[in-house]
């Protein structure tokens, strides 16, 4: 499907023109040739059979029949059948020309119509996606191709369902097909249009005619159905989706870079649920992410990543020394870059399951290090929803977990919300397995993503990490009352609460108030290099002693 350069189409309507100008040259070039050869006599009039198959072939029944009547009547009553002699053609003799034109004319677009109605039928076919039975990817890819040659405006919608793969493995796949028909059905229902199933959990509808702003309300409003569950086989069952507007012509002119910066808008969108535009600032970003990977590589290659730790403190006087590691990129020529430079490019290149393995390795070589030297301190280490979506970073863990030399009862894995909800079939036995071998799990970024107090019972959990945003606002009454809402419940469910993002004083006493059990930020420290580490500890306990007591 790859096209690099933009194809100049050339309209329906004009290539039929063309045609039928093709045709008629035919029919006078024959004429002329009979009339110039001697007339009738001689065999040049059954080169009309030449335009008629043509028009059979290119221009329909109709056309094929009038074709024929032309060139029956061009080559009759007034063509001589010997010029020289000036003798014409007995009456009889056109006419059964003209009358064997016509059938061979008719039969023939019979003929080429019911090859062409098998040809459709096979590629209707392959156009058909076998498993929802809906239009497929070539399909919308024609059907664009078509709307461009007519250069009519349009919108296009694509929708992908986020938490498939939960449902295909927690309940069955034959219920994950089922749940998506569902869902292509109601949205064919709403919008009035074809719908196409551009894979197994992709979807996408062309809204002719309609703007960015209606598009983008009419896929809310289908994200708003789709909110209520789906009863299949008694089970209910909730789609998780996200969808995109791209407009036409405005944002593009070829049907593949139509398609392409869809699905670029579905992969900016993954973990937020709603409807996203398109915007060209997007493509220069991923141009220069792009630029980033081969970069990236070498940066693993030459051990160009390194980890800083930002130390967390207890409040209430329990816990013992402990880190979180914090990724930097040691750049050639950039300088020390952080994580938010380079992450986002590594999981979406699949590059990030190398790197949490060396951030795995390394933060396991600090620990013992660290312990060696007299000064256990617990390291956290941040795990990328995107790393379990193989069970490659799962089955390192699991290696790790095998060497018995190893101790990891001072490791903590910290997991955002977003990774638990779409991994959630792993996401239980995985932590179960990790807190048995002594390892502490932490629900990352709590109060920004699905904010699910659910998620806090159901998943076996330690640490709920409260995210710098609440945290920013923790003088403000009413995020008090959320904050103080959230360690509540997290305490009676026997979950230690660390507050992010900790910058002010205030902050650290308001938190001390609402009993909060840790806090981490730059009020107490930046993130720091290893041997910096030491020095926090080592300066006396004295700034655990001033968190504690404030
Ligand atoms: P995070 O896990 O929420 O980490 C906290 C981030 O907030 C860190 O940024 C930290 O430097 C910053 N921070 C801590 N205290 C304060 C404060 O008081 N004020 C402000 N303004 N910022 C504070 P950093 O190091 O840039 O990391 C950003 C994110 O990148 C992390 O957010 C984490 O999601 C991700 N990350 C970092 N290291 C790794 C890693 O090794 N693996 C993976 N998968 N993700 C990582
Ligand atoms: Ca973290
Ligand atoms: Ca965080």
């Amino acid at each position: 499907m790859q096209k690099n350069i933009p194809v100049r189409r050339i309209h329906l309507k004009t290539r039929y023109i063309i045609a039928e100008l093709v045709i008629l040259a035919l029919i006078l070039a024959v004429t002329c040739l009979v009339y110039l050869t001697g007339g009738t006599n001689y065999a040049f009039s059954h080169l009309m059979y030449l335009p008629i198959i043509l028009s059979a072939c290119y221009l329909g029944i109709k056309e094929a029949a009038a074709a024929a009547l032309l060139a029956g009547l061009a080559v009759g009553p007034l063509m001589p059948q010997n010029v020289a002699s000036g003798l014409m053609q007995p009456a009889v003799n056109w006419m059964v020309r003209l009358s064997v034109f016509v059938t061979i004319g008719i039969t023939s677009a019979l003929f080429f119509r019911r090859i062409k109605a098998y040809k459709k039928a096979e590629t209707d076919r392959a156009y058909i996606n076998i498993i929802t039975g809906y239009p497929n990817i070539g399909k919308l890819n024609v059907d664009l191709d078509e709307l461009l040659d007519r250069e009519t405006p349009f919108s296009i919608i694509g929708f992908r369902v986020v938490n498939i793969s939960g449902i295909n493995q927690n309940i069955s796949y034959d219920i994950g097909v089922c749940v998506i028909v569902k869902a292509l059905e109601m949205l064919s229902r709403l919008s009035g249009k074809t719908v196409y199933s551009i894979d197994t959990n992709e979807f996408a509808v062309i809204l002719p005619g309609m703007s960015i702003a209606d598009a983008k309300s009419l896929g809310e409003a289908f994200l708003n159905k789709t909110l209520e569950p789906f009863l299949i086989d008694r089970i209910e069952i909730r789609l998780l989706i996200n969808g995109c507007v791209v407009y036409c012509p405005l944002q593009t002119s070829d049907s593949y870079q139509l398609i392409k910066k869809m699905k670029m808008t579905l992969d900016r969108a993954t973990g937020k649920i709603g409807i996203y535009v398109f915007d060209d600032e997007m493509e220069i970003r991923s141009k220069n992410q792009s630029e980033l990977i081969p970069q990236l590589l070498n940066a693993i290659q030459n051990d160009e990543l390194s980890l800083v730790y930002q130390p967390k403190v207890s409040l209430t006087g329990e816990g013992d020394r402990s880190v979180e590691a914090l990724l930097r990129w040691n750049h050639p020529t950039r300088g020390q870059l952080g994580p938010g430079e380079f992450l986002k490019t590594a999981e979406e290149a699949g590059i990030i399951r190398e790197i949490t393995k060396i951030v795995i390795k390394k933060a396991i070589g600090q620990k013992e290090h660290w312990k060696l030297a007299g000064t256990p301190v617990n390291i956290a280490i941040n795990i990328s929803p995107k790393d379990l979506d193989n069970n490659s970073v799962i089955s390192y863990i699991a290696e790790i977990l095998e060497d018995s030399r190893l101790d990891l009862s001072l490791l903590e894995i910290e997991l955002t919300e977003r990774g638990i909800m779409e991994n959630q079939e792993i996401i239980i036995p995985f932590f179960e397995h990790l807190r048995q071998r002594g390892i502490r799990i932490a629900l990352d970024d709590y109060g920004t993503g699905y904010n699910s107090l659910v998620n806090m019972f159901r998943i076996p959990l330690d640490y709920i990490k409260i995210d710098k945003f609440l945290i920013d606002h923790v003088l403000d009454h009413t995020y008090n009352l959320i904050i103080e809402a959230i360690i509540n419940v997290a305490h009676k469910m026997d979950r230690k609460v660390i507050a992010e993002g900790v910058e002010k004083k205030e902050q650290l006493d308001a938190l001390r108030q609402l009993g909060c059990d840790y806090i981490q930020g730059y009020y107490l420290s930046k993130p720091l290099p290893p041997d910096e580490v030491m020095r926090f500890y080592g300066e006396g306990e004295n700034r655990q002693e001033r968190a504690k007591k404030g």
